[in-house]
């Protein structure tokens, strides 16, 4: 019997992970660099906190969640985002009182129940920032700096930002009449969807991918008209920030993203290379949340993208990565050829450089074609005589160059180590060296 794999849920094979990798070291470099600290939570939550957080009028609480009883009948839900989440962990710590102002960020899976296609998937891989304590407008212009710095130092280009602001609840109620007016006339022939949202939530019609409400769509009035005069501030001040900082946005007055916590600012990065999904990131700020899930007025702030999407990208743009490369490969002839090459091998790896034999005792022919795949830097050929003499020939497998250097593990460390390494690094790069 063979198991298939759960629709819309990927393996990640080590081939792709290597993309993976760099996309998650960059995130956690440039989160040391703006000062976000990493944040774990839990991939199971209680339903009611998705449904309060995110709002249950949205696509993601009605359709998307993967929801079941535990052995209690209580009822949990696999993430769909992580945003309420952080606001929960961030009530669970009691931070609300010892240590309001934080900055965070996270990476893992998340699950939604959408119909796979390229870049949209059940189980998906979320990288975000979240900012909270602050109403200030110079961390939304840092999360989005965050963002386009992010792009830029993995060398992602065709990207352009759209940008709003749906100001507070106040401003809502003018804005959902002006919106209520505006589709009076075409709801009937809208979808089922929207003709719901034209009662309960009209803002959601505008985040509708229906072609037949489009044309109808398109004319509607946009939010920033609508705000009061504290959001109107608050949104000037972000836009004046992003142009000093000369960051490039276009304002897209009816961008009112998927989650309902959002509030003021919100926006999404697009990518001309991803086609129909062609959000990578999206974002904004959410007052309302911690209220809404349970604890006092505190204001946050943040992005969350998707890695799948961001590694599309990368794979459109770059084609390939270098190949990982190992320190050395040992070739073992004969049983003590291959009994004392695997002791020095393990040896090394302890001293901190990446080494690898065959463990199928397969021909010297064959080892020495693995060797190459592995990319080795170097090779040691290990047989009787070798282990007799206690030396043998260390081959530098990019010039060929050969010499010979004692068996001591410390004696090859130390030879690989001062070695000059091809790739223009400074220093050997091994682990142990710690010179990369
Ligand atoms: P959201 O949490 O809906 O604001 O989405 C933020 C980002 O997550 C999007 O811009 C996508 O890059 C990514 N994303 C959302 N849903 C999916 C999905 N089903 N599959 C892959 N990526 C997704």
């Amino acid at each position: 019997m063979s198991y298939d794999r759960v629709r819309g849920m990927n393996d990640i094979l080590p081939e792709d992970v290597a993309w993976w990798q760099l996309v998650e070291h960059t995130i956690r470099g440039l989160s040391r660099r703006y000062n976000y600290r990493e944040i774990r939570v839990p991939i199971v939550e209680h339903t009611d906190l998705f449904t309060r957080g995110i709002g249950e009028g949205t696509e993601v609480v009605t359709k998307q969640m993967f929801v079941f009883p535990d052995q209690k009948g209580r009822s949990l839900a696999l993430r769909p985002e992580g945003t309420a989440s952080v606001a929960r962990a961030y009530l669970s710590a009691g931070l609300q009182t010892t240590a309001p102002f934080q900055k965070w960020y996270y990476l893992g899976p998340m699950f939604r129940y959408e119909k796979p296609q390229k870049g949209r998937y059940r189980q998906f891989h979320q990288y975000g920032i979240e900012a909270l304590g602050s109403l200030d407008p110079s961390l939304d212009v840092e999360v989005i700096a965050y963002a386009w710095t992010l792009m830029s130092e993995l060398g992602i280009g065709g990207l352009s930002l759209r940008l709003n602001s749906i100001g507070c609840p106040e401003d809502r109620e003018p804005y959902h009449e002006a919106l209520r007016a505006h589709f009076s006339d075409s709801i009937g022939s809208m979808c089922a969807d929207c003709q719901r949202r034209y009662e309960d939530n009209p803002l959601r019609i505008l985040d509708c991918k229906q072609p037949q409400c489009q044309p109808h769509i398109e004319g509607a009035p946009g939010s920033a008209e609508y705000l009061c005069d504290d959001c109107a501030e608050h949104f000037a001040a972000v836009t004046g920030m992003l142009d000093r900082l000369g960051l490039s946005y276009a304002i897209d007055s009816r961008l009112v993203r998927g989650l309902d916590y959002y509030t003021r600012t919100v926006f999404e990065l697009i990518s001309e290379d991803l086609g129909s999904q062609d959000s990578l990131l999206g974002g904004g700020r959410y007052d309302g949340l911690i209220e809404s899930v349970g604890g006092p007025s505190i204001p946050g702030v943040g992005f969350a993208g998707g890695m799948e999407r961001l590694v599309l990208v990368l794979q459109e743009r770059e084609k390939a990565l270098e190949p990982d490369r190992i320190d050395l490969f040992v070739a073992g002839l004969g049983d003590a050829g291959r009994k004392a090459g695997f002791a020095l091998v393990e040896t090394l790896r302890r001293l901190g450089l990446a080494v690898e034999i065959d463990h199928r005792g397969r021909a010297l022919r064959k080892q020495l074609t693995l060797a190459n795949n592995l990319n080795a830097r170097f090779l040691i050929v290990l047989g009787e005589d070798e282990v007799t003499a206690g030396t043998a020939k260390l081959k530098e497998m990019d010039s060929g160059e050969e010499h010979e250097v004692s068996l001591a593990p410390e004696a090859i460390f130390a030879a690989l180590c001062d070695a000059p390494v091809s790739d223009g690094r400074d220093g050997c790069g091994c682990e142990g060296c710690g010179s990369s």
